[in-house]
């Protein structure tokens, strides 16, 4: 895949670098890093990068060419061998709530930046290796990344970005030729594994950690200076730092992170590891570990084995926990700001604010134009009467004809495939479903929708390839054995989830029997 004759440049602009205070010392000791935002340090070199996969339009847009993408410099570079013209390696400081107690300092424990690129319409993105060695922010880790859960991070944020959902993006997915131990389990089987390195790229790496750190040392200084630093550069139109644009810049940030979750909801994303250090400043999804994908409609599950026990981070629970997170950046601003009430307020608006997205959504994964919220519940029961496919059965609800004279069975027909256990529609489950159905009839009828532009709004909104779960698997046993055409066949496929694409139709098929109790498919650890 790689041409060794091609090389190529890239701008940086390191804004994060050059307006923040660092860490005096260097290096990757172990350490508390007090008043400062990060620490430099360099990635470690690995023995034997291989290419496995890149994303052309990230590449696009931070102005590389798919001949640079192919070449050994790129290779090099982003597995952290080479290092180019103008780049700042860096690991960020940050705290964060892990499931819901304080943890102090966390950081970039696996993750260097290379800087911000710019590219020729203005816009910075800042690169970051993750798994490309230890930092200061390590703690008892290797720093190393293993490829199972790179394949898994790399695919996802790419797969969600074409989704369009908010979230950081992946460049690049190489191997490094390197061993790393895992015991996957924690059950004190640890196995080698294959090491890998994605670099990620979003505007900003900023979490709600990266705030809380500051106050929970009693360092408004430095909390001021990259509260100051965020809001020019990440914020600018909401104008100069002052009280007044705090308080704005935290009802932006409520809102985008609603947003954010409404998404999730709509494509059946559960992030698993909702933890303060994993909440984007900028409403972006970020730090792909034990997420998982709904198949079967199940609002209590967590892919999260971690979890198992108290499902905090259980897909219904996903937006009382990022207004839990929210609250918790808004005890770590309030110094700045030093009035409760309006913190209170916005969050309370978060509240209002995310009930609006998530129904204005929920309309358009049934075509309609309002939200029905009887409707509604009764769809949320009936999907769990019977294991249902939720990505299926809202894109073959598309085909059911709402116009002419049906039976109760004529309507059902065309979600047949949505079920997991045919075996298992009881006549009482089917009198529910034909209930809901006519009930939904009703309210299209009502609405006057047509069947064609009911199907042309829904299948906008209700995807037909996700990242199923034991997809991503089957593409990690693949590339395990060094193939990685999986890999990059379901990245192709992923790029376009809401068209038909007849030749990716198995991509479609909903989890088969196997994947049902097999480790990465239905249960996942954080241990990546
Ligand atoms: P996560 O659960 O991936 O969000 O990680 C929580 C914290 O643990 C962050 O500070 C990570 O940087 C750190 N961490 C996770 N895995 C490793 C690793 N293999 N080596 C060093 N730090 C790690
Ligand atoms: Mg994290």
């Amino acid at each position: 895949m790689t041409n060794p004759s091609s090389d190529f440049t890239l701008t940086f602009d390191n804004r994060f670098t050059e307006a923040l205070p660092a860490d005096p010392i260097t290096g990757s000791a172990r350490r508390q890093v007090l008043s400062s935002c990060y620490s430099f340090v360099k990635p470690t070199s690995v023995s034997s990068p291989t290419l496995v996969a890149y994303s052309k339009e990230v590449a696009t847009q931070i102005g590389l060419s798919e001949q640079d993408c192919q070449s050994t410099l790129f290779t090099d570079v982003f597995a952290g061998n080479s290092e180019l013209e103008g780049m700042q390696h860096y690991a960020q400081c940050y705290g964060g709530h892990q499931f819901g107690n304080w943890a102090g300092q966390l950081g970039d424990g696996r993750a260097i930046n290379l800087g911000e690129v710019i590219n020729n319409d203005g816009e910075h993105f800042c690169l970051q290796l993750k798994g490309s060695g230890e930092t200061p922010y390590s703690r008892t880790a290797d720093g190393l990344a293993v490829l199972r859960s790179s394949v898994r991070e790399f695919l996802c944020s790419e797969a969600m970005f074409h989704l369009g959902v908010p979230t950081t993006r992946a460049l690049s997915l190489v191997t490094t030729g390197e061993d790393v131990v895992r015991d996957m389990f924690y059950d004190g089987r640890p196995e080698k594994e294959p090491g890998a390195i994605v670099c990620r790229v979003a505007p900003s790496f900023l979490r709600f950690g990266s705030y809380q750190i500051f106050t929970s040392r009693d360092d408004l200084t430095t909390l001021k200076t990259l509260v100051d630093h965020t809001i020019n550069t990440e914020f600018p139109h909401l104008g100069a730092p002052s009280v007044e644009v705090y308080i704005e810049w935290f009802k932006e940030v409520t809102e985008r992170t609603a947003e954010m979750i409404a998404h999730w909801m709509r494509v059946g994303f559960v992030h698993g590891v909702m933890n303060t250090d994993n909440m984007s400043i900028l409403g972006l999804t970020i730090d792909y570990g034990p997420y998982g994908w709904l198949e079967n409609y199940d609002p209590n599950w967590t892919p999260n084995t971690t979890d198992a026990t108290n499902k905090r981070y259980r897909f219904n629970n996903q937006s009382p926990i990022a207004q839990w997170n929210l609250l918790q950046l808004a005890n770590a601003i309030y110094p700045l700001i030093e009035q409760a009430e309006p913190l209170r307020d916005i969050l309370t608006h978060y509240v209002e604010h995310y009930n609006q997205t998530v129904q204005a959504m929920r309309a358009q994964k049934l075509g309609m134009e309002h939200y029905d919220d009887a409707l509604h519940q009764s769809l949320h029961e009936v999907l769990q009467l019977a294991e249902t496919d939720m990505t299926l059965f809202y894109r073959l609800l598309a085909n059911v004809d709402l116009e002419s004279q049906q039976t109760d069975e004529q309507l059902l027909a065309p979600l047949m495939n949505a079920y997991y256990d045919l075996d298992s529609l009881t006549d009482e489950y089917k009198q529910a479903i034909y209930k809901w159905l006519r009930r939904y009839q009703l309210a299209i009828n009502n609405e006057g929708v047509s069947n064609q532009q009911r199907q042309q709004r829904m299948n906008k909104v209700n995807p037909k390839y996700v990242l199923r779960n034991y997809l991503a698997q089957l593409a990690i046993d693949d590339a395990e054995k060094g193939d990685f055409d999986l890999v990059n066949t379901l990245l192709e496929c992923l790029r376009h989830p809401y068209d038909e694409q007849p030749d990716m139709e198995r991509f479609s098929e909903k989890r088969p029997d196997w994947a049902r109790v097999r480790a990465g498919c239905s249960m996942l650890s954080c241990s990546s």
